[in-house]
């Protein structure tokens, strides 16, 4: 056994994490009493339960989930959703003074005094595992409790547990969406920590979520529910070969082994097909090959960056559904093939497929994308921009500084990001270069002496 231990930090953080217990205990066949309802003639449902939950007394199944948060008001809604008796009540810890936007509270000062109350639960938690995998955090970076105070968990839990995997589903801000100046800055002193105490970080972007609601589906005011509907379609299919058996990324470790060539490159673009809104219930149905193009075109990324103004480092492709292997295959090899030029030669074979049987409530087959393309750049920079901006002329800093943090972390925050935007960019440059030649073998390059 394998487990993952979810924990769900702040608003936006509780929304999408429930959201995400309710789109897989429905795959599952959990109902909302914990009680097994599903398809006793096959093991399928079964056989990786004990990935994400625990079993409890008389057969039933806890989400092995914490929840917390520096305000009562988002977790008092979820316990009285039709999923909110699911959770282990123990397992939810807030307070009341809220966090009002401000990483520094999240981080410092109100999501300290909360954090201790938290990571007991954790560590309750993690002793009940037999092999525990890692971790993973949902949280937005926009504000001040899932930001600031989720990054705030997420190193204490590297401090404690420095060999175990994190993942985290990180809602990145966007003016469309929201209307907190802040943002920005909360952004970026979380990636600072992400960059450093993340394993593997799944953007959800906002703006790319704005955009799909918005172009693709045609919704005119879209609502936090409706890009939330996107995220856990996304959050199903990533994790998808995490919960059902399989052998492609079944854990934590071999998805980032898979991902990953650089460690501070552990930012993926996550894709789906097919899209659809929010109580849709036409049945979409797509070929293989309809799939396949979907998936790698830049309107169904989550994020907002188009790849093919990068290139691929890595890339991942979950298909569900009762499909041929071979034609999906077959697909994926047509799509590198044409567009060869789009992934860097220098790491040969980066593309991986599988199929898992199990399609997600309402469609037939559906296809979940993750990518390592250097073109997220573009996302980094479009937050750098705006943090620049302001903190040039030190706009808004009352607010951190009168929480006791240091001008410096700002500067610091906004020069690890630039890095990391640089680092994208240089392995987007490199080709096979005069090095790969030194041994002897291979063509001699004809500029080289
Ligand atoms: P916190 O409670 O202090 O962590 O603050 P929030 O989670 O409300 O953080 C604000 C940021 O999250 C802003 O960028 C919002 O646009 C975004 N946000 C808040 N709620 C949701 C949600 O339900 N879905 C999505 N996609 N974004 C959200």
């Amino acid at each position: 056994m394998r487990e993952i231990l979810h924990v769900q930090g702040g608003q936006c953080g509780n929304q999408i994490g429930s959201k995400f217990w309710e789109v897989i205990c429905d795959e599952h066949g959990i109902d909302p009493t914990g009680k097994f309802t599903g398809d006793l003639a096959s093991d399928i449902q079964l056989e990786r339960i004990n990935v994400y939950y625990n079993e409890a007394s008389g057969g039933r199944y806890v989400p092995r989930a914490v929840l917390m948060d520096l305000e009562p008001g988002t977790m008092d809604s979820i316990r009285s959703s039709p999923y909110g008796k699911i959770f282990r009540p123990d397992n939810f810890v807030f307070g009341q003074s809220g966090a009002g936007n401000n990483w520094a509270k999240g981080h410092y000062t109100e999501g300290a005094e909360l954090i201790d109350s938290v990571l007991d639960v954790v560590r309750k938690e993690a002793e009940n595992c037999d092999c525990l995998q890692g971790f993973q955090v949902c949280h937005s970076l926009g504000g001040g409790t899932g930001s600031g105070m989720g990054t705030l968990l997420i190193s204490k839990i590297r401090e404690e547990y420095p060999d175990r995997m994190m993942l985290t589903f990180s809602v990145f801000p966007s003016p469309k969406v929201s209307d907190t100046v802040v943002e920005p800055y909360n952004a970026t002193l979380s990636v600072h920590q992400l960059v450093e105490n993340g394993d593997e970080c799944m953007v959800l972007d906002n703006e790319a979520l704005y955009d799909i609601c918005f172009r693709t589906l045609k919704l005119t005011t879209p609502s936090f529910g409706d890009l939330n509907h996107l995220i856990s379609a996304t959050m199903s299919g990533v994790t998808c070969c995490l919960r059902f058996p399989g052998q492609l990324n079944s854990d934590l470790r071999k998805l980032a082994v898979n991902l990953i060539p650089f460690p501070r490159l552990h930012f993926f673009m996550v894709g789906f097909a097919p899209l659809t809104s929010r109580g849709s219930q036409q049945y979409a149905s797509l070929t293989v090959p309809e799939l396949t193009q979907q998936m790698w075109d830049a309107k169904n990324m989550m994020c907002a960056a188009d790849p093919r103004h990068g290139r691929y480092l890595t890339a991942s492709a979950m298909f569900r559904g009762k499909m041929s292997t071979k034609e999906v295959d077959e697909q994926m090899i047509n799509v590198q093939n044409k567009n060869s030029s789009y992934f860097v030669e220098w790491i040969p074979n980066n593309v991986k497929s599988s199929v898992c049987d199990i399609p997600p409530r309402n469609l037939k087959m559906s296809s979940t994308f993750i990518g390592n393309s250097t073109s997220i750049q573009e996302m980094f920079r479009r937050v750098s921009e705006q943090f620049t901006a302001m903190y040039r002329r030190k706009a808004f800093l009352h607010w951190y500084t009168g929480e006791g943090m240091d001008e410096m972390e700002f500067t610091e925050a906004e020069s690890n990001m630039n890095d990391l935007v640089a680092e994208y960019q240089q392995y987007q440059d490199a080709t096979v270069d005069e090095d790969d030649y030194e041994d002897g073998e291979g063509e001699e390059d004809p500029n080289f002496e």
